[in-house]
Order: structure tokens, then sequence, then C-alpha cells
């Protein structure tokens, strides 16, 4: 019989989540937003320190808001992070906009300043520069900020940092995602932390902030009446889940810890083989580690990994496909970090994500430690390693 299956990144509840969502439910306060969401919202403010937080029902529509509250219009240029989720990008299409697609540098497996300096001096010279910049922290490693926000500030771009993976992290001090004009989390089911479903949008602009709760509870005007002025969207959180959201909070910064015991000891057991590198972390900031990642230098033999391990009933993943190249975004403009140098093409070829869920145990983790060493103690074998 199959091994019980190890996940890539499953929810791992505290065992407090029942005690809020009970409370929900005694005060009939299911619906719509409500005490816990207020508290959720404050909560997240304190812990990445933003003066403000909207709780809102995904990830995605916490960067809809965000382009909304930039006022990112049809026939807008919106630069983003071609390393990552399809999420971060589409809605940039949803307001009608263009995406243009900016490669990753080595050092951070995010963002890359050179790349972003041309884009921008290009667009700059069409007279034709984005609305806005998303930046993304691909699996908990925060991108160069200081360089981007520099290069964004000198063409007076707003940035717009997607920290979904992020949470947790921290870049020179500061909490990944509130180092932008908005920051972005989310809760999905695979997140650090989870609602089941859910996000927040965070920034120091609380005007702003305040416009973005009016436009998630479908734009209704502060009357005795229903009255609507413009178009609003129905992308609140709910209180049940905003409860869960309130108990998963409160053992995030352990979960940062089990994550990063977790790419420790995957670093350690596999150190001894030749050609993986793993996620490098970017001097000054703390990842969480959100998924251990490493890359081998053959696109086979990520392949024959992954085959390995899913035979074996375990999950594990390539890094995400970059934007550029999905058939979704196929006329939208890519600029790499060199000229002729794509470093986010390298990563997805050789990049891998092993099982990072946080309750997972030192067996299982062994199981899947086990795998990655025999397999590639093979190539070995058949000569496939110099
Ligand atoms: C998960 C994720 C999102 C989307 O979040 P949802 O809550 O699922 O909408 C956006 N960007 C990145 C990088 C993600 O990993």
């Amino acid at each position: 019989m199959a091994q019980k299956r190890i996940f890539l990144s499953p929810p791992h509840l505290s065992g407090n989540e029942q005690m809020y969502v009970n409370e929900a439910f005694a005060t009939n306060w299911i619906a719509p937003t409500g005490p816990n969401v207020s508290q959720f919202e404050e909560n997240m403010a304190k812990y990445v320190q933003t003066k403000s937080s909207v709780a809102v029902s995904s990830g995605t529509a916490a960067i809809h808001l965000a382009l909304l509250l930039l006022n990112v219009q049809k026939g807008d240029l919106v630069f983003c992070s071609t390393l990552t989720f399809v999420a971060s990008a589409n809605p940039i299409v949803y307001v009608g906009a263009d995406p243009v697609f900016i490669d990753s540098e080595e050092e951070s497996w995010n963002m890359s300043p050179l790349a972003l300096e041309r884009a921008l001096h290009e667009a700059k010279k069409n007279r034709r520069l984005p609305k806005a910049v998303i930046v993304v922290h691909l699996f908990g490693q925060s991108a160069k900020m200081n360089e981007i926000l520099a290069i964004c500030h000198q063409y007076n771009v707003p940035v717009i940092e997607d920290a979904a993976e992020s949470l947790g992290s921290e870049y020179q001090g500061r909490k990944s995602g509130s180092l932008g004009s908005f920051g972005i989390y989310s809760f999905n089911g695979n997140k650090i932390i989870t609602t089941s479903g859910g996000g927040m949008l965070v920034s120091d602009d609380v005007e702003r902030l305040n416009h973005a709760k009016y436009l998630a509870a479908q734009a209704r005007d502060p009357l005795p009446f229903y009255q609507h002025q413009t178009v609003g969207y129905n992308y609140r959180m709910s209180n049940v889940l905003a409860g869960v959201g309130i108990a998963q909070l409160q053992v995030l910064d352990e979960r940062v810890e089990a994550k990063r015991a977790l790419f420790v000891r995957y670093k350690e057991s596999l150190r001894h083989i030749e050609h993986i590198q793993f996620m490098p972390e970017l001097a000054g900031t703390k990842s969480n580690r959100w998924l251990t990642t490493f890359t081998i230098d053959e696109k086979e033999k990520v392949t024959e990994i992954l085959n390995a391990l899913e035979k074996e009933n375990i999950e594990a993943r390539r890094v995400w496909k970059p934007l550029h190249t999905q058939p979704v975004f196929s006329s939208c403009r890519y600029y790499p970090h060199l000229e002729y140098k794509s470093v986010s093409d390298q990563l997805f070829t050789k990049g891998l994500c092993l099982p990072s869920g946080t309750s997972m145990s030192e067996q299982d983790q062994d199981r899947v430690i086990d795998i990655v060493d025999s397999v590639c103690h093979s190539f070995k074998k058949r000569g496939i390693v110099q």
C-alpha cells in the first residue's frame, strides 16, 4: 500500500481557530464583516507595522484593489515580476492595462533592478511610463527593495509589493510587504498561514485604504438607502474566516521558524550532492522559507526527481513558469536581466520546490531526503554528473 501522501504546503491549524469561529457563530456574526474582521485587520497592521489594512476575499482581490487605488486604467502599463504565480499579473488585465514582465536576478531570484531600470528608461523615452510596478517576493525571499524603490522613486512610479508568499519575512528589519505604497498578502490554503481563502491589503495611506474598504463592499454610499456612484466589488473577508486568521496570525512567528528549520535540515542532509544549489537568502533579509527550493544543473534531472517523489506519493513542484512564457501573456513585453540572459527561464528549467509543510514530521522529511538523495546518487552512478 502506498505511504501517506506528503503535501507541498498544507494548512497547519493552531488549535485556537475554532474558538474564534465559534464566537462568530454564537453571536450570529457569520456575515458580513464584523468584529473578527476588524480585529484581524488591526492585528495584521500591528504585525507588519503599517498604519492600516483591509481584509479581503483573496490575495488576487487585494492586488486588484491596489491597482484601482492607483487609478490604473485601460491602456496603462503595469510592470510585474515575471517569475511568479499568474495571480500577480491577472488583476492588471482585469483593469484593462497591459502587463510588462521584468526578469529576476540571481541573488534573490526576484525582480532584477537592472532589467527594471532598462524597462523604465525605455518607457520614459516612449512617453509611456507604467502606472505601477508589482514586485513579488518569491518563496518568502524579499526582492532587492532598496534598489527597486530608488529606481521607481526616480521615475515617480508607485510600488505594489506582492508579499503573498513572504508574510513574516523581513527586509533590513522591516516586514516584507510593508515597504512599498501598498502590500498584499494571501491566506490561501497553501500559504504560511491560511484562512482557507483570503487576503489582506496594507498601506500607510489610511485614506486610500478606507476607499479600498468602500470599493470592496460594493461601493455603497453611507446613506439610509442603496446608492452607488461607482462600480464596486464583493471582496470583503467574511467574519467567520477572519476568526481563523486571528488564530493563525498568533502562530505565524512559530511557523516561520519551523519553515526555516525544515530548510536547514534539507540543506544539511543534501549538501553533499554536487550541482544542487539552494535558493539563496539575500544579505540583510530573513526569508520565511515558505517553500524549500533548489536548482540542479539539468532539466532532465528535475523531471526525474519529481517523478521519483510522485511515485512515493510525495507532492513536489517545479518553480513557477515565468509569466512572459505563458500563452495567455504571449503578446506582452519582457525585459530580461541582461540583454542576452534570462535568469527566470533558467530558474524555471532547473528549479524544484520540496514539501515544506510546518506540520511535517522528521520521518516524513527523511522520506523526501532519502528519495532525492538516491536519485541524485543514481545520476552519479550512471555518469550523468562528471
Ligand atoms: C498565492 C499567490 C497569490 C494569490 O493569492 P490568492 O489568495 O490565492 O488570490 C498572488 N501572488 C502570489 C505570488 C501568490 O503566491
